[in-house]
């Protein structure tokens, strides 16, 4: 592959290189073709949030954090964008709220699964769930490779968090009784809609704060924490962040320009 020298002043550098690790980890076999095309929808909601993490992100990163110190078999379900843009954290945050780690794709092949165990073992995890043979179990009403997962993770979870799932696999957990987690840039997506917390917010941004949140609240009581979860409501943090995109849009349609960045376009 021929590697692309991104300008660091370049005003999309940092949009522009989490794109280069996609495809670096494309190339990998750890993230799918779909994977590319996923991740350039949740780009363009991104630019609808103003690219940085809003109030109403910020409070489904605090109930998340609360629901995963709570939890009693906490579950962070990994894919190949997830693995490619946040490992590091992923490993950082099993080991604050102590959740299992489970290797969980749509696209299942061996090949991608051994990729993405190893972007994780890179990043310092030591038990990787959901590999090969490991998913043993299936969850209910879902095509067969997509509904494999291991029974001792994502089978016997009571909270898994899923940044970038898909729809149907969401509401399949949440119908199997499961508080569900997701990460999900459009608040209209059926992730997002039928998650349990959605936290509305790029990967690469919720994903530290996320850690952030876990390590300062994890001195937290129990009733504290749970006072968190019962205090938060996701339909309502839901139109919030619709609300914010409809006020920034409205803005934006005064002037007809693009306010945070400058709008530099992304030159490929
Ligand atoms: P659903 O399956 O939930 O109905 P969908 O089919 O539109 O929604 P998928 O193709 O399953 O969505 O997944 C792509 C979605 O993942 C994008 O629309 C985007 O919202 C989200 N996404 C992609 N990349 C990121 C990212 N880096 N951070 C947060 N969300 C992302
Ligand atoms: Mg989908």
């Amino acid at each position: 592959m021929v590697k692309i020298e991104i300008p660091p002043e370049h005003p999309r550098a940092e949009s522009l290189r989490i794109r280069e690790k996609l495809v670096e980890n494309f190339e990998t076999g750890a993230v799918a073709i779909a994977g590319l095309i996923a991740h350039g929808r949740g780009e363009a909601f991104d630019y609808l949030i103003g690219e940085k993490t809003t109030e109403p992100a910020l409070k489904a990163i605090r109930a998340a954090a609360a629901a995963l110190l709570t939890a009693k078999n906490p579950v962070i379900s990994v894919n190949g964008n997830t693995a490619a843009l946040s490992a590091k954290e992923i490993v950082d945050l099993a080991k604050i709220v102590n959740a299992k780690v489970e290797v969980n794709l749509f696209y299942r092949s061996c090949e991608r699964e051994l990729a993405i165990k190893k972007l994780l073992e890179d990043a310092g995890a030591e038990e990787i769930l959901g590999v090969g043979e490991d998913a043993s179990a299936r969850i209910p009403e879902l095509g067969s490779e997509r509904r494999r997962v291991d029974p001792r993770g994502i089978l016997i979870a009571d909270v898994v968090l899923v940044p970038l799932e898909d729809g149907d696999r969401t509401e399949a957990l949440v119908k199997m009784g499961k508080k569900v987690i997701a990460v999900d840039l459009n608040p209209l997506s059926r992730t997002a809609q039928t998650a349990s917390i959605t936290i509305v917010d790029n990967v690469v941004r919720a994903m530290p704060m996320l850690v952030k949140t876990a390590s300062e609240l994890k001195g937290e009581s129990l009733e504290n924490l749970q006072e968190i979860l019962s205090n938060y409501n996701n339909k309502e943090v839901l139109a919030e962040s619709v609300n914010l995109i409809l006020q920034r849009l409205s803005e934006i349609a005064k002037t007809g320009k693009y306010i945070e960045l400058g709008g530099g376009g992304d030159g490929i």
